[in-house]
């Protein structure tokens, strides 16, 4: 079915801080704008840390992660963006005049004049057990997230992982499984501290530096594991010591990884895994921009407070690619007309209070 074409002034790829940012800037600007997201929700790397309590964002009192990607959703649709979860964008295709058409993995199309890349370290997918077979018992019991925790009652349950995921399940499943034994590589764990204190005292057995060695099971179901110690480095080297742990099911919380994805071919320079930005955030490539941890420049600040003001500067320079004699920068927004009603609905919720 052909896909009815819709031109957008700018197209964000990304909905953590960067581009969340970028969404509501562009909305300044008046630019007819698109946001995509790879993944069914939005907050990019900030989804990783919810608990975490957040005090380098400027002007912003301590706050936890999550509330922080709240409020950072609730800025970026301002402006009523067009906003499309769900979709890893793939391919970057340039017509005739000039238009970018760029297609996602699923096959679905999006044409733009113009993007910004705020893509982080790439689409952010649940990192898998590292192997062989391992893919083969995510049919029966192997589980990466948990949808139905009913199915743990009774079960002899292995959790892999050392954030907040791992220790929050573990927390959970010790209720109701007939036992739980958690193994995490470091001895050191990022989930919240007070959880980790609840975990060890609540009868999981709890063994670090451990890791998985070996999975035993007919190639659908697991009916047991090997664990081993680590050494200082994070290595298994002694094949001796493996543990064999029977196991009804196994839970993998090793957090997200990023995926660049064919990004790489789409011939950005880059040094590594970031695409390389003059102080325009303009990469190589002409009308396409770069904001937050995927930029590259020299003084270039790897913090959100950075993913704000690349996002900024984008999206300046992105208004200046479709409309040369447009002013350098959007006023600022105490003295916006765009606000003016906003402000009125403002006002009138403090007069309430
Ligand atoms: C544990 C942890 C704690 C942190 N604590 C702090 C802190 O206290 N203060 C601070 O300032 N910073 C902190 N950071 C860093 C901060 O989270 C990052 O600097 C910030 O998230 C960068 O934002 P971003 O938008 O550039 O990238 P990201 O947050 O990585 O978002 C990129 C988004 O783009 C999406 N995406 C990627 N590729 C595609 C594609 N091809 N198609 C569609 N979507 C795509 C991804 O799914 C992701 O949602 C922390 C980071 C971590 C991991």
């Amino acid at each position: 079915m052909t896909q009815a074409l819709e031109l957008f002034d700018v197209t964000i790829i990304g909905g953590g801080p960067a581009g969340l940012y970028a969404a509501f800037y562009s909305g300044m600007r008046d630019l007819k704008t698109k946001l995509i997201e790879a993944r069914e929700e939005l907050g990019g790397r900030t989804l990783m840390y919810p608990e975490k309590i957040v005090w380098d964002v400027g002007g912003m009192a301590p706050a936890r992660a999550a509330q922080l990607t709240k409020l950072m959703i609730q800025q970026a649709q301002t402006f009523d963006p067009t906003i499309v979860l769900g979709q890893q964008i793939t391919g970057l295709e340039r017509l005739a005049d000039g238009t970018m058409r760029i297609t996602s993995a699923t096959g679905k199309q999006h044409w733009s004049q113009t993007l910004i890349l705020a893509i982080g370290h790439g689409a952010l997918k649940l990192a898998k057990l590292n192997l062989s077979g391992a893919e083969n018992y995510e049919k029966e019991n192997l589980h990466y997230t948990i949808t139905e925790l009913a199915i743990f009652r009774d079960k002899r349950v292995l959790i892999s992982g050392g954030g907040d995921s791992a220790v929050d399940w573990a927390n959970e499943l010790v209720r109701i499984a007939s036992s739980v034994t958690l193994v995490h590589r470091r001895e050191h764990f990022n989930g919240l501290e007070r959880n980790v204190r609840r975990m060890k005292a609540s009868g999981v057995k709890v063994l670090t530096p451990y890791a998985i060695t070996d999975l035993y099971g007919n190639g659908n179901r697991l009916d047991a594991v090997s664990i081993a110690p680590l050494n200082a480095d994070g290595e298994w080297t002694d094949e001796t010591v493996q543990e064999r742990h029977a196991v009804d099911a196994v839970l993998i919380n090793h957090g997200l990884r990023g995926d660049l994805g064919p990004i790489v071919d789409w011939g950005l320079a880059r040094e590594d895994w970031n695409f390389n930005a003059d102080e325009k955030l303009a990469t190589n490539l002409p009308g396409v921009y770069v904001a937050g941890d995927t930029a590259n420049y020299g003084s270039k600040l790897y913090l959100i407070a950075g993913a704000f003001t690349d996002a900024a500067l984008a999206v300046n320079s992105a208004m200046l690619y479709i409309k040369p004699d447009a002013p350098t920068r959007a006023q600022v927004s105490s003295h916006h007309s765009k606000f003016d009603d906003k402000n009125r609905a403002f006002e009138l919720v403090e007069e309430r209070s």
